[in-house]
């Protein structure tokens, strides 16, 4: 990945660049000047050189002629006067015939004179000198002197660069040989032929810059240097641009690349944690449905590790085609794109699971499928399910309650006059015995009727009789020690009772009855022996009764009805439907529930739950009031809607030797009692249309608080028990009754 600094060239910027290109270009040109300059100079300094050879040459060679002729005569005048130093000469001037005066001019006045001449005409400055000069003016600067000195060690010509008058000047200096002719002036000085005695010595200007810089061709060579120069500059600039421009280009890519990585790598980020946090399982796979890719949930609810799953295939774990080579939906994705569909998956133990896989094409070689684990799902619909049924049956077994509690109250009377005046016939009837064989199979048949009308009560029954603290096993004991007897050879009675088991608020006839009951259930369905096991526990507040057969068991089918009165799969006269049913109206009535398990050969085990006895207050049990009231000859009130009963129950207490007045509703009987009758007892009805049982009940309690009263009903109504503790002196008088049951109770209600 490239860095920050990548972005730039690594030759530094393009301007920076192009400032160090420019810089080698103008050295480039420098070095060409300069070598144009230091050529140009050469050939100054060699032209000089020849110059000042050809000069002292000539010098040579007029002075050689001079020499040898022993010097010129020329006209004595201004221009050239007499040379002192021939003074001593005999014929320094000779006049010509014509009187005309000339004067002897030596080789070195001549030379000198042309000097002058020379350097005024031409610039080139000559000068003639000895280390021991006739004249002090010929006498040698300081490099002349040098040069002499040099001559006289055998140097033969020498120049080099001098500045003379500011300027530089090539400074060339060559020997004078002493001539025969010399001799003339120079004997003195003790000279002989062939020594060198002086030099010549020229200098020409060096005028280089100004002679080359200057000059026309040197003109043309600048322009045309600084003209290239210019040029070179000028593509540098451009070149660095055009460079500059494409870096920028470049680094805009390179930025934008970037940007553009980042935000990919971004969005991956994004889409591996949606893939890993999802809560479905999500595989990819090719087309030959080989895994690619599983996220976590696809691991968690497979039991595969991404490890293995990655080596595996949809044939692995779709189990939902067993057999085929390759699964149905994975076929159907290949063809249509898109599935969403219910499969069962293997997990790594080897159970199956369902799912619920939405899958995709996500293009030909890629396919990606959602598995939503239904196990959770499918288990609380398995259990909405059970509950609704349970609901449902709960509210059937309701409207059951309904219906039986109905027809046992018209029922009830019905059986209550043929039971009461049957008892009267009977009492009548003593001295026949034919017609009082008669009279006793009517008694009989209808106490049938009475026992049926009891389990249906009991099946509606909502509240509890005489309801006390009981300990179940006990009463379980004392059940068990009835049943042994009678079971003995065929059945094993196991007992398994919680010694800790908490008291119970409950009937005990009605538990004991209800407890008999599974008891004969679990031996009917056991004719060939077995084992009847009755257990009690308790847990959280709550009392359990289990009574456990390895009978042949119930069908769902009858789990499911077992508890409807009548109910029953056994033959006629073995089974009259009611037992279960009554269980159930007893458990109803503790607030307590029953449960069937059953299978078909496997035995049923029933349990009862009830509540615990615990700190509530619960024994509302209403003590019996005594009465002042005479035992014999009593005046009863009897206020009943039932024609039936009005007449059969005064048949009954005239036998008792009472006496009767009836009512037929509530507000009748108020009316007579404000209009002062003397009664001694009301036997009241409960269920009456106008003017209700305990409506009339309360009015009675305000006119006469004192009167004992027999409350009479065939069905116990909820919330029953609490309206009758509000009053005091009442009985309960359960419908239908014989004789001496209702003598029993009028004893009780006058203590
Ligand atoms: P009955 O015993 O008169 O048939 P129940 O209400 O007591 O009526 O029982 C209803 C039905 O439930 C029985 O006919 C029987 O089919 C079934 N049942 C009850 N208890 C058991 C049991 N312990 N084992 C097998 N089936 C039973
Ligand atoms: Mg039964």
């Amino acid at each position: 990945m490239p860095s920050d600094t990548g972005l730039r060239s690594p030759h530094g910027s393009p301007m920076g660049l192009m400032a160090r290109r420019m810089l080698v270009w103008t050295l480039a040109i420098g070095c060409l000047l300069g070598i144009r300059v230091f050529n140009a100079r050469r050939e100054v300094r060699r032209v000089a050189l020849s110059r000042a050879q050809d000069s002292f040459r000539k010098d040579l060679a007029y002075r050689l002629w001079a020499t040898q002729r022993g010097g010129v005569y020329v006209p004595l005048d201004a221009l050239t006067p007499a040379n002192p130093s021939l003074r001593d000469h005999t014929n320094r001037e000779i006049t010509s015939a014509q009187g005309k005066v000339y004067t002897l001019v030596n080789p070195a006045y001549m030379v000198r004179m042309v000097h002058g001449l020379s350097a005024a005409q031409f610039g080139i400055w000559s000068h003639l000198t000895s280390l021991n000069p006739v004249r002090p003016e010929n006498s040698p600067d300081a490099w002349e002197r040098a040069v002499l000195q040099r001559f006289e060690s055998g140097t033969r010509e020498y120049w080099d660069e001098q500045t003379l008058v500011g300027r530089p000047h090539l400074r060339y200096m060559g020997p004078l040989p002493v001539e025969p002719g010399c001799l003339l002036c120079h004997v003195g000085q003790g000279y002989q032929v062939g020594q060198v005695r002086g030099g010549i010595s020229v200098a020409i200007p060096l005028d280089i810059d100004g002679g080359f810089l200057g000059g026309f061709q040197g003109r043309v060579f600048l322009l045309a240097l600084s003209g290239l120069w210019g040029l070179g500059l000028l593509a540098m600039w451009l070149l660095a641009r055009q460079e500059q421009r494409h870096t920028l280009h470049r680094n805009q890519a390179l930025a934008d690349r970037q940007t553009a990585e980042r935000t990919l790598r971004t969005r991956e980020a994004l889409l591996r944690t949606y893939f890993d946090a999802a809560p479905d399982g999500i595989f990819v796979t090719d087309r030959e449905g080989r895994y690619l890719q599983v996220n976590r949930a696809a691991e968690q609810m497979t039991g595969y590790p991404a490890s293995e799953l990655l080596g595996m295939t949809v044939q692995d774990l779709d189990v939902t085609q067993s057999g085929g080579a390759v699964p149905a939906s994975f076929q159907t994705l290949l063809e249509t794109h898109t599935i969403l569909q219910e499969i069962e998956l293997r997990r790594k133990d080897g159970s199956s699971f369902p799912v619920l896989l939405r899958a995709a094409k996500i293009n030909d070689d890629l396919m990606i499928g959602l598995c939503r684990d239904l196990t959770e799902q499918k288990r609380l619909e398995a259990e909405r399910r059970q509950l609704d049924q349970e609901i449902q049956h709960s509210q059937q077994l309701e409207s059951l309650g309904s219906l039986a509690g109905g027809i046992a109250h018209d029922m009830n009377n019905v059986l209550a006059a043929v039971l009461g005046l049957g008892s009267v016939l009977q009492v009548k009837l003593a001295h026949d015995p034919a017609l009082g064989r008669a009279v006793e199979t009517i008694l009989h048949a209808a106490g049938r009727g009475r026992d049926l009308v009891k389990g249906l009560t009991d099946f509606a029954r909502k509240d509890l009789l005489e309801p006390r603290p009981l300990d179940l096993n006990a009463l379980i004991k004392k059940e068990a020690a009835l049943l042994h007897r009678t079971t003995l050879q065929r059945v094993e009675l196991v007992l398994d009772l919680d010694p800790e088991l908490p008291q119970v608020l409950g009937d005990p006839n009605a538990l004991a009855n209800a407890l008999m009951n599974l008891c004969v259930n679990a031996l009917d369905a056991m004719p060939k022996g077995g084992r009847l096991r009755l257990l009690t526990s308790h847990q959280d507040r709550q009392v359990q009764v289990r009574v456990e057969d390895t009978g042949e068991g119930m069908s769902p089918e009858t789990q499911k009805r077992a508890l409807e009165p009548f109910f029953t799969t056994k033959a006629v006269g073995k089974g009259t439907g009611l037992g279960l049913s009554m269980v159930y109206g007893t458990l109803k009535a503790h607030g307590g529930t029953i449960e069937i398990r059953s299978e078909p050969g496997q035995g049923t085990q029933i349990r009862l739950t009830l509540p615990a006895l615990g700190d509530s207050p619960a024994e509302a049990v209403a003590a019996g009031v005594s009465c002042p009231v005479q035992p014999q000859a009593l005046r009863v009130l009897l206020v009943d809607d039932d024609e039936l009963v009005r007449e059969s129950v005064p048949t009954m207490l005239d036998l008792l030797g009472h006496r009767t007045e009836t009512a037929s509703g509530g507000l009748e009987a108020l009316r007579r009692l404000q209009a002062d009758l003397e009664v001694d007892l009301v036997i009241l009805d409960l269920n009456m249309p106008g003017m209700s049982g305990l409506e009339t009940l309360a009015r009675i309690r305000l006119l006469r608080p004192e009167l004992p009263i027999l409350v009479a009903t065939g069905f116990r109504e909820e919330g029953l028990e609490d309206a009758l503790a509000q009053h005091t002196g009442i009985t309960l008088l359960l419908k239908p009754f014989e004789l001496d049951h209702l003598a029993a109770k009028l004893r009780e209600v006058l203590g």
